[in-house]
């Protein structure tokens, strides 16, 4: 595979702290890549490629090899967003030597809405248009769902000098919040993409409100895919509505003979779906109106209780609100839980808009 690796691409991070940057890096990455942490410095493997992260001289030396030109800047820009984040609003100075200048993002896609219709009271489902849907098709499927301002023509993103997005400003300022591929309709070369409309007073609900007025013939853009399905024989997957498009996506894919458990909180029982699929999926619904927080009926410890209950070799995947993912996490941590048989993620927090 590293033979095949042709295009290459060196950076350099000066990070206030490198030594825990590089901790970071393989704490997050152990459960989506392959992470191979030696002294000093981290490889990860994944299907766009590899990058070498080592610490010289408190400065992160970065070496990306990767398949193809465009697999480069992802990779690039991979990495790039994610020590940013990792950064968390302490300086950080991160350049590549002799990049080549992107001014359209190599995974943007411009769709076009094609309808959009309430499938539960709360859950509202809009089907785009897009040229080619080949790589929404296989195990990636969220999505950074871009919308322009109305009335502009949109401008679309490309890479800045230091590999994150370059958004565009003012005017053309655009909205991103992260939604997942629901599914793919092949043919008629169509995506669904879920909207949980979730009104909160005194806030504006960006994403939800695209959903609520979109109209046939709107423009907007998606970046991806990314962030695969769990493959796994056994699976337990848990979450609230942002999950349910992944829960309801992972249960259509997942082949005859895999044994799925799911535990699903939604607001009340309108907002139950059908959620067909070949494996032996068993579902437990759990209603918010009627659950007590911090009683044994709560998400949190149902889940608890369904991870103590594991079976040896099951797969956790969990997606909910942040403090509630955090708490899961410290949960599987104390057991001792296998980092690469799960995945938790938190897909929205409490009081704070997405960017
Ligand atoms: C990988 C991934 C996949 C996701 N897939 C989906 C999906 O398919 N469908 C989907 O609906 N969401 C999904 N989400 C969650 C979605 O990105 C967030 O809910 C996002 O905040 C919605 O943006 P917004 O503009 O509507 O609200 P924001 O502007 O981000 O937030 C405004 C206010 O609403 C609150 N809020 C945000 N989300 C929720 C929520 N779910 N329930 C209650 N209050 C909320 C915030 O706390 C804030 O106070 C996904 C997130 C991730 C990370």
């Amino acid at each position: 595979m590293d033979t095949l690796q042709t295009f290459r691409l060196s950076g350099i991070a000066f990070p206030k702290n490198a030594n825990s940057m590089l901790d970071e890096i393989c704490e997050h990455f152990v459960e989506h890549s392959d992470v191979q942490r030696s002294e000093g410095a981290v490889l990860l493997k994944s299907d766009i490629g590899t990058a070498d992260i080592k610490l010289v001289d408190q400065r992160l030396v970065i070496d990306l090899a990767c398949p193809t030109e465009e697999t480069l800047h992802l990779s690039r820009n991979m990495i790039a967003e994610h020590l940013f984040y990792f950064a968390n609003g302490e300086p950080l100075e991160l350049s590549w030597i002799d990049a080549t200048t992107v001014s359209r993002l190599p995974n943007l896609h411009e769709v076009t809405v094609v309808s959009a219709e309430d499938v539960t009271p709360r859950m509202r489902r809009v089907k785009v248009a897009c040229d080619d849907v080949t790589p929404f098709i296989g195990s990636d499927v969220h999505v950074r769902v871009l919308i322009p301002p109305k009335g502009r023509p949109p401008a679309w993103p490309g890479l800045g000098d230091d590999g994150r997005i370059a958004w565009p400003k003012g005017e053309d300022e655009i909205i991103a919040r992260v939604y997942t591929i629901r599914a793919v309709e092949r043919e008629k070369r169509e995506l669904w993409i879920d909207f949980l409309q979730h009104p909160a007073p005194g806030v504006k609900t960006p994403g939800a409100d695209f959903a609520r007025d979109a109209q046939p013939g709107e423009k907007i853009a998606l970046i991806g895919p990314g962030g695969s399905l769990p493959k796994a024989d056994q699976l337990l997957l848990a979450g609230d509505e942002a999950a349910l498009p992944a829960i309801a996506r992972i249960a259509a894919e997942a082949p005859a003979g895999a044994r799925i458990r799911a535990i699903i909180e939604v607001e009340d029982e309108t907002e139950q779906q059908p959620l067909p699929s070949g494996a032996s999926l068993e579902v437990h619904w759990l209603h918010r109106k009627t659950s007590v927080e911090g009683k044994p009926g709560s998400f949190k410890d149902k889940v608890k209780s369904a991870i103590a209950n594991n079976e040896p070799g099951t797969y956790t995947w969990v997606a909910c609100e942040k403090s509630d993912a955090r708490e899961i996490r410290s949960f599987l941590k104390m057991r001792g839980h296998d980092r690469k048989s799960q995945c938790v993620a938190w897909y929205w927090e409490r009081g704070k808009a997405s960017q």
